[in-house]
């Protein structure tokens, strides 16, 4: 590391920026947006301040002469930008006063750099890579821009304003530091986030003794608490921000075999891993042991996240799991992931509904030959409704029959689309007359079925059309 993040304080003195053009006013905005206080030596002598409001244009100081023999009394930083050979000289002027310099895109000559910026009020982020690359910095400060929470800078503010306080209360370091974790991890917290710092200011006031706040569970043992998440099909980038943020608070996670490594490897490094589910073949530990696990892990203090496929209520049994932690009285909340059949959808271009087309949405599921012989599909025949069927391989030759015995047509367009979102995604498109034959040529689930008109438009249907044509016109040619 050559370059470290250090937070310069603006209000200690003037920023000197030499430089023109573009670059210039570009670095000017900046530096005004921050509130510094800006001496500009314009070496096009043109100071162009649009874009600024009156209060930053009124913090810039519009300088005349030579920047190189300018007075330096008060200067903090010197920032050159679209400065020309000025650059190198300003910089040696710089390091000779032992002032920190920036030239703009020259490594060389500076002795600072601007990392890409996080601004969130009082929590700021800056990003790195040593000068190497701005675009890798960028894509880094986005990610973590999607993972803090919009409030977090309110909640950096609401700790500022009580720390004296609190400070005069609890003199004890470590005391202190527990109050806070308590505070930021607790309900206080969360009513800063969710943006009711009024509530938030009232709650922390109730507080009668926080001492004994900070000191009623032993440290590590807050109240633990359970979060459902639903991981979506495979994709880890189809995670919503609240799946990920849970997974990065997470202790212990519980998952299901359907969930990829990619999507574990986004889980707090130093979480506990626990696979619980089912396999094809072979049992998983069973619902009951898993909600005792959960409870259990909740009660001891731990942060608990149940990682599920797909979305936690669509064939999940998220809802039995909700239901013991109720009994149980553990803490919980859920949060919705893409279930594999919105995933299906979006990745093969699958419009569920199509105007006029396609107007209802069934889901359902055919795990067993017996399971599809309970479905009633005389309620399915409807052709303005698009059905997915999930669990639907081993049974898909009932599926077939039942829809055609209730009289929907055997043309009507039906797609088998297996382990969607991921690397290995693959479809298979024809007929409901065909359902079977489909699946037999796909290599392995997880898969669902999409039955309707809808699976006509969709993008393996169009291109298998068009490899119609082509193999019409290879045949023509000969
Ligand atoms: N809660 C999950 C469904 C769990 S049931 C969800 O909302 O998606 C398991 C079934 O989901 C599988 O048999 C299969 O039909 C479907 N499934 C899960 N992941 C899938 C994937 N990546 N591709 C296709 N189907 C998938």
């Amino acid at each position: 590391m050559r370059f470290l993040p250090v937070f310069l304080d603006l209000q200690s003195g003037v920023v000197l920026l030499v430089g023109a053009g573009d670059l210039a006013r570009a670095k000017l905005r900046l530096l005004a947006a921050a509130g510094a206080r800006v001496r500009w030596f314009a070496t096009d002598d043109q100071h162009d301040l649009t874009g600024l409001d009156t209060d930053e244009a009124s913090r810039i100081e519009l300088a005349a002469g030579d920047p190189l023999t300018a007075d330096l009394a008060g200067v903090i930083a010197i920032l050159c930008a679209g400065a020309g050979d000025i650059g190198p000289a300003m910089s040696a002027r710089a390091k000779a006063v032992g002032l920190p310099v920036n030239v703009m895109d020259d490594l060389k000559h500076s002795t600072f750099i601007f990392p890409a910026i996080v601004d969130r009020g009082d929590v700021v982020v800056a990003v790195g890579t040593g000068g190497a690359s701005p675009v890798v910095a960028r894509r880094v400060r986005e990610r973590i821009e999607a993972v803090l929470p919009a409030g977090i800078g309110e909640l950096a503010g609401f700790i500022g304003r009580w720390r004296k306080t609190i400070h005069g209360l609890i003199p004890e370091f470590a005391l202190r530091r527990r109050f806070w974790e308590r505070v930021v991890d607790g309900p206080i917290g969360a009513l800063v986030l969710a943006g009711r710092t009024d509530e938030a200011e009232a709650a922390l006031k109730e507080i009668r003794d926080p001492s004994a706040f900070a000191g009623a569970l032993p440290s590590g043992q807050a109240e633990g608490r359970v979060t459902l998440v639903g991981a979506g099909p495979g994709d880890a980038d189809l995670l919503t921000v609240k799946a990920l943020r849970a997974l990065q608070d997470a202790d212990i996670v519980f998952h299901d075999e359907l969930v990829s490594p990619e999507i574990l490897d986004r889980a707090r490094r130093d979480a506990a891993r626990v696979p619980v589910g089912r396999r094809v073949g072979k049992p998983g530990i069973g619902q009951h042991a898993i909600n005792r696990l959960m409870i259990e892990a909740a009660k001891s203090g731990q942060r608990v996240v149940r990682l599920k496929g797909g979305d936690p209520f669509v064939f999940g049994r998220g809802g039995e799991e909700i239901e013991a932690l109720r009994r149980a009285g553990v803490a919980y909340s859920v949060v919705p992931g893409i279930t594999a059949g919105l995933g299906a959808a979006a990745q093969f271009e699958v419009p569920l509904t199509f105007r006029h087309e396609a107007l209802r949405i069934t889901f359902l599921t055919a795990h067993k030959a017996k399971d599809a012989e309970a479905v009633d599909w005389s309620t399915l025949t409807d052709e303005k409704m698009t059905i997915v069927v999930y669990m639907g391989m081993t049974a898909a030759p009932s599926v077939r029959v039942g829809l055609l015995a209730a009289g929907r047509s055997p043309r009507t367009p039906v797609g088998v689309f297996a382990r969607v979102t991921r690397q290995d995604a693959e479809a298979a498109i024809g007929t409901l007359d065909e359902l079977p034959d489909l699946v037999e040529n796909i290599d392995g689930g997880p898969a669902v079925l999409i039955i309707g008109d809808v699976v006509a438009h969709s993008a393996p249907w169009r291109q298998s059309e068009l490899a119609q044509f082509a193999s019409y016109f290879q045949v023509a040619a000969e």
